[in-house]
């Protein structure tokens, strides 16, 4: 009896699941559309920046971006498929949710009990996003750590972003906090939740400048982005390019993935998901050899991202 053949593992982009071999340099983490009362004023809103921005990241020779804003942010849903039609970039949307501090009002996002999140985040995974064009779908679930130990909502987000995974597939993408330990977060989601750590990207390892840590993370086989690039002149973009090199010395290329999270218009202003490819690729290989920034902004995200989807 011949066993059967493992689900072809694809991307799901907002116009539909991809063949991995498709994506092409890929931005891992950024917002077209994400607004916080955190960040009054520095709201991304507006879908004509947004082309623009797909616009230049695509002259620059980007062809795919991951967005990380969660449901309640302003994600954009009405958007993403038309933008992603016009300027030819594959585009990532995601579920999942923030630190409750970034949602409005500040109490359970969705408007719904948590008992009920896994099923919205289900529901934005294979049905479709509330308020997109029909069968627009999220790709991925970001959740958040916190800023210190974990809160009650933070571990009922990563309950059922577990309970999303293990009824799709999904990876998991999570916002660490300096002041966080990321080994809580990673511990609860494979030991407590039995995520594999091969489903888990954990971004913002710039803010964290301790290199054991990376590389201890690195070792656990999740994906790391690093992923601040866009900010000209703040302390993660200087340490963007240690961080990487710290990793891929100690052997760790292949868990590396890039982005530029532009969270604010300032950040936006200064460069966006460009600059990736006109800044940090070039530095990149100028040490590495040109192998290198292929590896973190074409092969690592096929491999990250692509998924065996299941239908729950
Ligand atoms: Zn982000």
């Amino acid at each position: 009896m011949t066993p059967a053949a493992p689900a072809a593992r694809t991307v799901r982009t907002v116009l539909g699941d991809l063949d991995p071999a498709d994506l092409g340099p890929t931005d891992s983490h950024d917002h077209l559309f994400i607004r916080s009362p955190l960040l009054p004023g520095e709201e991304l809103d507006d879908p004509t920046a947004a082309a623009e921005v797909l616009h230049a990241f695509a002259e620059a020779g980007g062809r795919t971006l991951v967005q990380w804003t969660p449901y309640g942010m302003g994600r954009g849903a009405a958007h993403l498929a038309e933008l992603s039609r016009a300027t030819g970039v594959h585009l990532l949307a995601a579920t999942g949710t923030h630190q409750a501090a970034h949602h409005v009002p500040h109490t359970t996002p969705y408007g719904t009990p948590y008992e009920n999140l896994a099923a919205r985040f289900v529901a934005d995974l294979t049905t479709g996003l509330p308020g997109a064009p029909e069968g627009v779908r999220a790709g991925l679930i970001k959740i958040a750590s916190d800023p210190g130990p974990s809160t009650a909502h933070a571990r009922r987000v990563r309950a059922a972003a577990a309970e999303a995974h293990h009824a799709t597939g999904a990876p998991i993408a999570v916002h660490l906090e300096a002041a966080g330990d990321p080994h809580e977060i990673l511990d609860d989601l494979r030991e407590h939740h039995g995520v594999p750590a091969d489903r888990i990207v954990l971004g913002h390892l710039t803010r964290l400048t301790d290199p054991a840590l990376h590389r201890g993370l690195a070792a656990e086989g999740v994906h790391l982005a690093l992923d601040s690039p866009s900010r000209a002149g703040h302390p993660t973009d200087l340490q963007a390019f240690d961080v990487i090199a710290d990793l891929v010395d100690a052997g760790h290329a292949d868990r590396l993935l890039l982005g530029a999270d532009t969270t604010t218009r300032t950040a936006r202003r200064l460069g966006g998901p460009a600059r990736l490819l006109t800044d940090l690729a070039p530095r990149l290989s100028r040490t590495f050899g040109p192998d290198l920034p292929h590896l973190l902004l074409t092969t690592n995200p096929a491999t990250a991202f692509a998924t065996a989807w299941r239908r729950p």
